[in-house]
């Protein structure tokens, strides 16, 4: 039976106080950081890594690690309110800055293996993963497969007790310090695009898989392509049975849609930043310029209204339906609307770097801002969700739901 909530509750406040310094809130604390992706080298990514897989370790060892997880997943078996108790909690505390691949491993990867795998799998991986001793990145999306993930055309075949892969992986975020990928292959091309999936574990060090990093606009490199020809998989990093594959994918995003979001660093500017900055410009009296603050405002607090309801339905056990997608095109457009502002403040002197504290950074809000209407589902996704399971408009057309993979096309 579950801890009643509010013991709970201090014995996280308790140990998180033994473990994290508090959040000071001083401007002191260094520069506001308004990335939306980290634009660091890898000798940086490596080192910001390490200092959160020490608090992850700490975390997990001290049973905070994956609270919502069964037990015998390795995992607390607590309800999501627990999860949502410690993210509030943790708040308070200056946690080491999270990433994508952390939230990666321990909110998709290390579920997924946990759920699907056997119980060596778990010993060997999904554990490892949950406590970040191994980090994994996600190997789903093609560059003739993103929304349309089912259509994934990365061939497994097999050979003996080991699989032979073949193909490319696309926006692999993470990938190069990552000791692991969750990896979609097809299996069977004669199935309908759905059912020919099988899912894998492959070490991102095995022969005959090259990462190469894709450089953003923004500046760094956080994303990559993977390619694989002729990389031997063992049965044994087999996740799930032959041909489920699509349903190790759906619990994978599901995991994604519903996380907490317990640690994660911040992404980009906010309403608060675009103020500060409009104040520091002496343009608050501007009607034209309250205009556009008093919309991001009502904007701000919409986004985090429905990102609220998502995770109080969650924490009831409840799932969030269409309400994600609601949520995640909201946070999207903010962030897209909180750049606009703010270049529309700075005009040119968004453009190159005068020494001004603060002015320069909003150029990585800008460069980053138009990924997130891309990542875990396009706007346009989102927005047929809706259409579909809000408005009860008519659904979009699937006619090659039911045929072979092999007579699509995209082989
Ligand atoms: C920041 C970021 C991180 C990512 N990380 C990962 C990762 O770690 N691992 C991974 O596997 N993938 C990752 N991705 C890939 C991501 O999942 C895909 O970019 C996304 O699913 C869209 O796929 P696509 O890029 O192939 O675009 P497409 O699916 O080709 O879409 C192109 C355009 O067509 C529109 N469109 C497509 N289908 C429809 C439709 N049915 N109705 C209306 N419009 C439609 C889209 O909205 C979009 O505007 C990441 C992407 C980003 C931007």
């Amino acid at each position: 039976m579950a801890p009643d909530l509010n013991t709970w509750r201090g014995q996280v406040r308790a140990w998180l106080a033994e473990t994290l310094p508090p959040k000071s809130g001083r401007q002191d604390d260094g520069p506001v950081d308004l990335a939306v992706f980290r634009n660091v080298s890898d000798e940086e990514e490596t080192r910001l890594l390490d200092a959160v897989r020490v608090y992850r370790r700490a975390r997990y060892d001290a049973g905070y690690g994956a609270l919502t997880l069964p037990v015998e997943q390795g995992g607390a078996g607590l309800p999501a309110s627990y999860a949502m108790a410690f993210a509030q909690e943790e708040a308070a505390f200056a946690a080491p800055p999270s990433s994508e691949l952390i939230s990666v491993t321990t909110g998709l990867v290390g579920p997924a293996v946990a759920m699907f795998g056997t119980p060596q799998q778990r010993a060997d991986h999904a554990q490892p993963f949950l406590r970040t001793d191994l980090l994994a990145c996600q190997l789903f999306s093609e560059p003739g497969a993103g929304s349309d993930l089912a259509a994934l055309g990365c061939r497994a075949v097999p050979d003996g007790e080991e699989w032979v892969i073949d193909g490319q992986k696309v926006w692999s975020s993470g990938a190069r310090h990552a000791e692991y990928g969750l990896l979609l292959a097809r299996t069977d091309p004669d199935a309908p695009k759905h059912k020919g999936i099988t899912a894998f574990l492959i070490a991102m060090d095995t022969p005959g898989l090259d990462i190469r990093p894709i450089r953003q606009m923004s500046g760094g490199s956080s994303f990559n392509e993977v390619f694989l020809s002729g990389a031997r998989v063992p049965d044994g990093l087999r996740i799930g049975e032959v041909g489920q594959g699509w349903k190790v994918a759906t619990a994978t995003l599901s995991f994604e849609r519903t996380s907490s979001g317990s640690g994660t660093r911040r992404k980009g500017g906010t309403f608060d930043d675009v103020l500060g900055l409009a104040r520091s410009l002496g343009r608050t009296g501007d009607p034209v310029v309250r205009q556009s603050l008093a919309d991001l405002y009502v904007r701000s607090v919409l986004k985090a209204a429905t990102a609220e309801r998502v995770a109080r339905a969650a924490a009831a056990g409840v799932s969030p339906g269409p309400g994600a997608s609601i949520g995640k095109l909201l946070a999207s457009d903010l962030l897209v609307r909180t750049g606009d502002v703010a270049a529309d403040l700075l005009g040119s002197r968004v453009t190159a770097d005068a020494g001004e504290p603060g002015w320069f950074a909003w150029t990585e809000h800008l460069l980053g801002a138009p990924g997130y209407r891309l990542a875990g589902g396009t706007d346009q996704i989102q927005r047929n969700v809706m259409a579909e399971r809000v408005l009860g408009l008519p659904p979009e057309p699937r006619v090659d739901k039911d045929v072979p993979w092999s007579q699509l096309g995209r082989g």
